[in-house]
């Protein structure tokens, strides 16, 4: 089997298996004041500045969060505005979460053009028309497009009407410079298992001069930002891949090399496919291709017997058939939504294996559209 689903999740590195071993043999509560507890918290706090170096920013401004997930839904519930405004191609744990806000609070979605990416002059219509206190939230790459999004000139419009920023850097970090005082946002959430660590572990990133965003109750750990025993094993998997990550700027070189060599030979080969995001600028990892005619399952089945895994649209949504709330976002009509896919590769991924899957993807459409016809 060849994984080219790295946007979903991504296999373990081995400098992060090696580091889980080790933790696995530590006793002791982070909160503890005996020499075992003692022992813990150095853990914690090495893995805390691990992961502040590999963004450069200050390690007390990060907050341990049990995701990704956990840090938008964090954000969204839990800054003192009366006002958000979400892009419309955000991941749902940003998108759902505005829907359930819609009754409290005033909730705005940020169009996005057709290659998938901010209108940054209706932000700056919706920013200008009302003046209450505001939260932006856009993501830095999108999970499905790879789409990058002009970070900065949105924090330019924060700054200009006074709002707040969130970013959700998950799929961009380790696969682009992400540091703290380029992105200029004001907070900052990010998750381990996109780039070689464990799942269940991530980070909410802001500043001392915000007040503290607490959602769940009952404990002062993170000083005082989030209530529950550390996830020891998670944050030192989380810490080491930090380090690993910073070696990958290389392969991720090649990996966006070999994404074109792909999006290429599948364009010459099938006219008819279909690439999204292929306009604006994309992280080189990934590739959302629609095969017009042929549903995103039958392709992915047809890939899985072939030894491919790759998946439809967002994982997080995947077997459900609606199509992608990104690429409908983007103009896409419903029909063609349907039948997109995303190759999505990473650190463990050689030019072969893309080679592979080229070869694999071609014969699939050949044959698929040959059928129907
Ligand atoms: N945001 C984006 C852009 C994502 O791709 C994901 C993972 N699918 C998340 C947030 C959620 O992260 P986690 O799995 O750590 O909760």
């Amino acid at each position: 089997m060849i994984y080219l689903d790295y946007n979903a999740t991504t296999p373990l590195k081995p400098q992060v298996q090696a580091a889980l071993h080790d933790a696995m043999a530590v006793i002791g509560n982070p909160s503890s004041i005996h020499g075992y507890g003692r022992s813990a918290r150095r853990l914690v706090e090495q893995a805390r500045q691990q992961i502040a170096t590999l963004i450069q920013c200050d390690p007390t401004f990060i907050t341990f969060t049990s995701g990704a997930t956990e840090a938008n839904n964090t954000v969204l519930h839990q800054a003192d505005v009366e006002r958000i405004l979400v892009s419309a191609v955000e991941h749902p744990s940003v998108t759902d979460v505005a829907d359930i806000l819609k009754a409290k609070k005033g909730i705005n979605f940020i169009p996005v053009d057709k290659h998938g990416v901010v209108d940054l002059s209706a932000l700056e219509k919706l920013l200008g028309t009302d003046r209450r206190a505001t939260l932006i939230s856009v993501m830095l790459a999108n999970n499905e497009t790879g789409v990058v999004q002009p970070i900065r000139a949105i924090a330019d419009l924060a700054r200009t009407y006074g709002a707040l920023l969130h970013v959700d850097a998950v799929q961009g970090l380790g696969k682009m410079p992400v540091s703290w005082s380029d992105l200029q946002a004001d907070f900052l959430s990010l998750s381990a298992h996109k780039i070689g660590g464990p799942a269940g572990i991530g980070v909410l990133i802001y500043d001392h001069d915000q007040p503290v965003l607490k959602h769940l109750q009952g404990g002062g750990q993170e000083r005082r930002r989030r209530a529950g025993t550390e996830n020891l094993l998670g944050i030192v998997g989380f810490g080491a891949a930090a380090v690993a990550a910073e070696q990958d700027q290389q392969h991720f070189t090649h990996l966006r090399q070999w994404h074109d060599a792909m999006e290429q030979a599948m364009k010459r080969a099938v006219p008819q496919a279909r690439i999204f995001g292929d306009g604006a600028a994309r992280i080189g990892n990934t590739t959302q291709i629609a095969l017009p005619g042929v549903t995103a399952d039958k392709q992915l089945m047809a890939l899985d017997l072939a030894g491919f895994a790759v998946s439809s649209g967002a994982a997080c949504s995947s077997g459900s058939i609606k199509p992608s709330h990104v690429l409908l976002a983007m103009g896409i009509p419903e029909e063609i939504a349907m039948c997109a896919m995303r190759i999505s590769s990473g650190w463990a991924t050689t030019e072969d294996d893309i080679n592979q899957f080229t070869a694999a993807w071609i014969a699939m459409a050949h044959r698929l559209t040959v059928d129907k016809a």
